[in-house]
């Protein structure tokens, strides 16, 4: 059903690539972020809650068709539908039906709670195509309320102490969770940085409830931000940008902060472990609830899932991506 090409997965009875990694006719995509949805395709389909975000990825000119979740179409001989992932707003899982039985492409997911985005759901399928980003067993997450709880009591930590808090996360999907789940706990309101206002407006238009923003830069320049919460993308650290902080306190939010070793050779003061990613045994009980015989494994720890599951019984491989040797795009997730 699928093949794998130079630009990425192919469909061909559908004539259709799955986020395909270099331009193609027709894109089908799981989400938004930059390791999925690459710009320069003549046409992208994707769920409804995911064109927002792709439209502001790749502008007013960029041919973005969508369909609602569950909702099948028919392209070429097959049957295609999404369904959430609960990765990231508008994030799914392609499902496809043909004459090669049903295939699941998982995208990105993740199976606890995010009030950004509608939960995943498990679709029977007899080959799974999962993501293995986080697929050790040394992963996995504690709930988000315990995590934002100790990220509120760092920032107040450092408010006493007259500290700037800045916390380094993904601009697509992170941010925005950080900022809903911090709403539930308190009520002030947070700086970004610039590169993260676009996709903050799509989450709001959206309707996803969260703090109150402004951007550090439309502060009057002088203006200590000692005890404020700043959000950034990592690619901000270490530039002439950060000086507007003033002495601060600074973190990670990744699932790869549970590695103590990872924490200290990145040098954050602080790691939040909070991920968009499915942990070891949200993986395991995923793959079971999919019923599938086949497993394919993409995305980091593929090799070590795809051999635990063989060891299981399962038929398993990996299937490796052109993000592999660039050191994981999703590293911030
Ligand atoms: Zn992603
Ligand atoms: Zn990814």
């Amino acid at each position: 059903m699928l093949i794998e090409t130079a630009q990425g997965l192919y469909c061909p009875d559908g004539d259709f690539h799955v986020d395909p990694w270099a331009p193609v006719a027709r894109a089908v995509i799981t989400h938004a972020h930059g390791d999925h949805a690459r710009p320069g395709s003549s046409s992208y389909l994707c769920a409804d809650r995911c064109a927002p975000l792709l439209r502001r990825r790749f502008g007013s000119e960029a041919i973005i068709e969508s369909t609602p979740y569950g909702q099948g179409l028919t392209i070429g001989s097959t049957r295609v539908s999404f369904h959430p992932a609960g990765h990231i707003l508008g994030s799914a899982q392609i499902r496809i039906e043909g004459a090669q039985g049903v295939w699941v492409i998982s995208g990105d997911y993740k199976r606890a709670p995010d009030p950004t985005c509608e939960p995943f759901e498990p679709v029977r399928c007899d080959t799974f195509i999962t993501e293995s980003t986080f697929g050790l067993p040394i992963y996995r997450w504690d709930p988000a309320d315990v995590v934002i709880a100790d990220m509120l009591s760092w920032w107040d930590a450092n408010r006493e102490r007259g500290l700037t808090s800045i916390v380094f996360c993904y601009t697509i999907g992170k941010a925005q969770r950080l900022l809903d789940e911090l709403a539930r706990v308190a009520d002030r309101p947070v700086l970004v940085h610039g590169m993260m206002v676009p996709m903050i407006e799509v989450y709001r238009s959206a309707g996803v409830r969260m703090l109150d923003t402004h951007t550090v830069i439309d502060r009057p320049r002088g203006t200590s931000l000692a005890g404020e919460l700043v959000l950034a993308p990592p690619s901000a650290r270490g530039t002439p940008w950060m000086r507007r902080l003033g002495d601060l306190s600074d973190a990670l939010t990744s699932g790869l902060m549970r590695v103590r070793g990872v924490r200290r050779q990145r040098a954050y003061d602080r790691g939040f472990v909070i991920s968009d990613h499915a942990d070891w045994p949200a993986l395991l009980d995923t793959i079971t609830a999919t019923g599938a015989g086949r497993i394919v494994a993409t995305h980091g720890h593929a090799e070590p899932l795809a051999r635990f599951l063989r060891e299981q019984g399962l038929e398993s491989r990996v299937m490796r991506t052109a993000w592999e040797d660039e050191g994981g795009a999703d590293d911030y997730e």
